[in-house]
């Protein structure tokens, strides 16, 4: 009886625990910035600073990213980050737009 009610219990906090890391994924998901977003088009915005169009994009030299540019408002080991440019949406550490800034 105490066995199978202590597996009980791990089992609804394995069960609470996925729950809680699904919604956080979730909500991370749903909150981050789309390339398709219209200002980020216009920002040249990419997920992948690699994929930057150089020849449209001329300012942009390898090694910028959201990560180390001043208006990213995440810790530098977040995988996505607040951007002072794009209200709530989050945008990818590794990612970078035209209006990159390290200052
Ligand atoms: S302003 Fe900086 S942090 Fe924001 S999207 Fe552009 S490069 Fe990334």
């Amino acid at each position: 009886m105490k066995t199978s009610r202590r597996h009980f219990l791990m089992l609804g906090v394995g069960v609470s625990s996925s729950l809680m890391l699904s919604r956080v994924a979730f909500a991370d998901t749903a909150n981050t910035l789309s390339e398709a977003d219209p200002k980020a088009q216009a920002l040249g915005y990419k997920e992948d600073a690699s994929k930057v169009d150089k020849a449209k994009f001329p300012g942009y030299a390898a090694g910028q990213t959201c990560a180390n540019c001043s208006l990213f408002q995440g810790k530098t080991t977040d995988a996505y980050g607040g951007c002072t440019l794009f209200g709530d949406k989050q945008v990818a550490a590794h990612g970078w737009c035209s209006s990159y800034s390290n200052m």
